[in-house]
């Protein structure tokens, strides 16, 4: 079969690779129904994390179940099934305390850019429905396994509630899928920092409340200002750069709470600054398998439709486009379509 294999920077194709097989009785093997670019494929593919070797590339993925290992007890061929980019065993400790992607077994998920892949710790991992999902269902689910799961953690780990006022650092996908999140669990004010106009209109359409375009120290004097000079009790940080957190620790409100989930490049803190000012922090990668049951209902009632932040479907043998659109930001997030 092909698949998407990274060799440098800005050198991504779609080639002939190995077929997935079963190598440990906990795998299992899933058709991808589709598959998709995160904004983390993003670091190494513009040269910003070293590689040693071509990476097989693709860990947001959701599909039917092909083949299952000996071990394997909770999902079957034939079922529909989406998982978490942090692939985890769910018994261990960590897991069992929420925390699946700090799991005492934790692999990330590679290779789902491609039309099957082989998914390690399957039990614990994978989630299925009970139905086959109907196909404009899929990019809602697709999105579940890391942008929305990601979202919904920053949401969760600020401890977002009925009646928030809620600042998200950062208008990507993940940014986009907070504000949804947010707006989901009740949020009573949200603030977008956007200034890009088709992100705002759609955090707009996620729940945002207010939108602000201004950076830097001018951003958090904007934010200041609209909340009378508090700031806000959750903060959403969705990007990972030293003035994106700066942004978060500058509009938090004394005993608010930032959660930080893009991976920190070049992020550095002050410790007295952390001490006067008296904000919670949590982030790091997305412990998404304890939201899964809950986020893929949600989907299948039709109360969310995350996979709106797709705005470019792409078959997969362009994938190359795809990532070229998103590091040009001609696209917030690229979907590709396989089996065609
Ligand atoms: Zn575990």
């Amino acid at each position: 079969m092909k698949g998407t294999v990274l060799y440098g920077a800005r050198d991504v194709r779609f080639e002939d690779v190995p077929e997935p097989k079963i190598i440990h009785p906990t795998d299992a093997i899933i058709k991808l129904s589709a598959t998709c670019i995160c904004g983390s494929d993003l670091w190494p593919y513009r040269g910003l994390n070293e590689i040693d070797s071509p990476l097989h590339m693709g860990h947001e993925y959701c599909g039917v179940v092909i083949e299952v290992g000996s071990d394997v007890k909770t999902v079957r061929p034939g079922q529909f099934v989406v998982g978490s980019f942090c692939l985890s065993d769910n018994t261990c400790p960590h897991c069992r305390f929420g925390f699946q992607s700090s799991c005492a077994h934790r692999e990330f998920m590679t290779g789902a850019q491609a039309p099957y892949a082989r998914v390690p710790l399957a039990d614990g991992t994978l989630v299925a429905t009970a139905e086959m999902p109907d196909a404009d269902m899929i990019p809602h689910m697709l999105a579940v396994s890391d942008v929305l799961g990601t979202g919904w953690y920053a949401a969760d780990a600020a401890q977002v509630h009925k009646g928030s006022t809620v600042v998200v650092v950062g208008d990507g996908a993940v940014g986009l899928m907070g504000v949804l999140s947010a707006s989901q669990m009740g949020a009573g004010r949200i603030i977008a920092m956007s200034r890009h106009a088709d992100r705002q209109k759609l955090a707009r359409e996620f729940g945002a409340t207010d939108i602000v375009e201004e950076r830097g120290e001018e951003g958090i004097a904007r934010i200041m200002e609209l909340t009378d000079g508090v700031g806000a009790e959750s903060v959403l940080e969705c990007v990972g750069m030293e003035t994106s957190m700066q942004q978060a620790v500058g509009v938090c409100r004394p005993g608010g709470t930032i959660a930080y989930v893009g991976v920190p490049h070049g992020v550095s803190f002050d410790g007295q600054q952390l001490f006067f000012r008296q904000q919670r922090m949590l982030g790091g990668p997305a412990p998404v398998r304890r939201f899964l049951p809950d986020l893929m209902n949600r989907v299948l009632e039709g109360g969310i439709h995350p996979g709106k932040v797709f705005d470019l479907v792409l078959p997969i043998a362009q994938v190359a486009e795809g990532y070229k659109a998103m590091d040009e930001r001609r696209a917030i997030k690229t979907m590709l379509r396989v089996g065609e």
